[in-house]
């Protein structure tokens, strides 16, 4: 820490200056300094705070008188000392007292700075819906638990036909001040929190909270298209305010369930049909389920294990528009395990016919058929 300034120098006055000269120097000085007016400001903190200290000397006859005699030793460890091991580290209580001198200058701001509507805080809901809902949307009555400004003495928390009363201990200030020795100290007034208001005879639902809580039940409108992590934000429904102040919000998040049959990749969707290795190569049509209906495909004639086949507009709809994504079957080609000596027969010929080397079809192949099934949907099982 640097060196100690001396108060008049830090004052800027004479060291003959008059009691009314000190003043008006450190009230320049303070509006000048003043944290309220330099925000995040360390530098302008040091110089308020050193102002403050000088003036607190300097004011104050009898200390100037020693601090004239023997420098800062004379008034060393009572100035801003009391009480306080870190120094100024109680700050703010020290100078919300000095200033009562000043507080018609600055009309601030530390004794009352507690007191005053608070706004309610935000809440946020989960809400577990299925694919289905997602592409049909849904409206869903959700209950949220929060609290609620209390009917009986509408959030006042004092009993019907009562008023909360202004804090007998700091008069309505919401700070209160100790002396010790010469040294004056404020802080927030213990009866009533900084209120600056106490509840006599509490209201009986609320026991004097003025906040109720309550399950609320809400009509939330699932809007076509939403993915997991998207949040509905309902204004004013959140938590109910403090003295006056208005409610927070609700926010509503999106949580898509897993589908057995449907991947969904943004507005797409994946699903697996299973063919057998014969309609694979002769080509077919199918029926298969989409989540809204079922529709035909059709197979091509060498179709191959993994071929992806579009059904255009049976996805996900695309938020707040009108159009859907598609749907992608990818196909499976069952091989068969067991054979009857006739079919072994017969694929025996096939082979030849094609020039291959006729040995059995179903030379110890595991069975494919979940494993691509498993490739799309594995990574859905984070
Ligand atoms: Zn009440
Ligand atoms: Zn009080």
């Amino acid at each position: 820490m640097a060196e100690k300034r001396d108060y008049y120098q830090v004052l800027e006055v004479g060291k003959n200056a008059s009691a009314d000269e000190v003043k008006k120097a450190y009230r320049k000085l303070a509006i000048k300094y003043h944290p309220d007016k330099n925000p995040d400001n360390p530098e302008a903190e040091g110089k308020f705070k050193e102002a403050t200290e000088a003036y607190e000397v300097l004011s104050d006859s009898e200390k100037r008188q020693r601090y004239d005699q023997f420098g800062h030793a004379g008034v060393e460890g009572i100035v801003g000392g009391s009480g306080f091991s870190g120094g100024f580290s109680n700050f703010e209580d020290i100078v919300g007292n000095i200033f009562g001198d000043f507080e018609d200058l600055f009309g601030f701001g530390s004794s009352r700075s507690q007191q005053g509507p608070k706004r309610g805080a935000s809440l946020q809901y989960t809400l577990a819906i299925t694919l289905e809902d997602v592409i049909f949307g849904k409206t869903e009555t959700i209950e949220v638990p929060r609290h609620e400004i209390c009917q009986e003495c509408q959030g006042s928390g004092a009993e019907k036909g009562s008023t909360p009363q202004i804090c007998p201990d700091c008069h309505g200030r919401g700070r209160v001040t100790s002396s010790t020795g010469f040294l004056s100290v404020s802080r927030t007034c213990p009866r009533c929190q900084g209120e600056g208001r106490v509840i006599l005879s509490p209201c009986q639902p609320c026991h004097g909270a003025g906040l109720i809580r309550n399950v609320r039940k809400l009509k939330v409108n699932v809007p076509k298209g939403v993915d997991t992590g998207h949040k509905l934000h309902l204004r004013g429904e959140g938590e109910a305010g403090g003295l006056g102040g208005p409610p927070g919000d609700l926010y509503v998040v999106m949580q898509v369930e897993q589908h057995d049959d449907f991947y969904r990749e943004g507005s797409d969707l994946m699903t697996v049909a299973k063919i057998s290795f014969v309609e694979a190569a002769l080509g077919t049509e199918i029926e298969i389920p989409t989540l809204d209906g079922t529709v035909q495909l059709k197979i091509k004639p060498g179709t191959q294990y993994g071929d992806k086949v579009r059904v255009g507009g049976k996805g996900v709809p695309y938020p707040r528009q009108n159009i859907k994504g598609d749907l992608y079957v990818h196909i499976e080609i069952g091989t068969p395990q067991r054979l009857s000596d006739k079919e072994t027969e017969l694929l025996t010929q096939f082979a030849q016919l094609r020039g291959e080397s006729g040995s059995s079809p179903d030379d110890g192949q595991a069975n494919p058929f979940s494993k691509l099934k498993d490739k799309f949907f594995s990574h859905q099982n984070k």
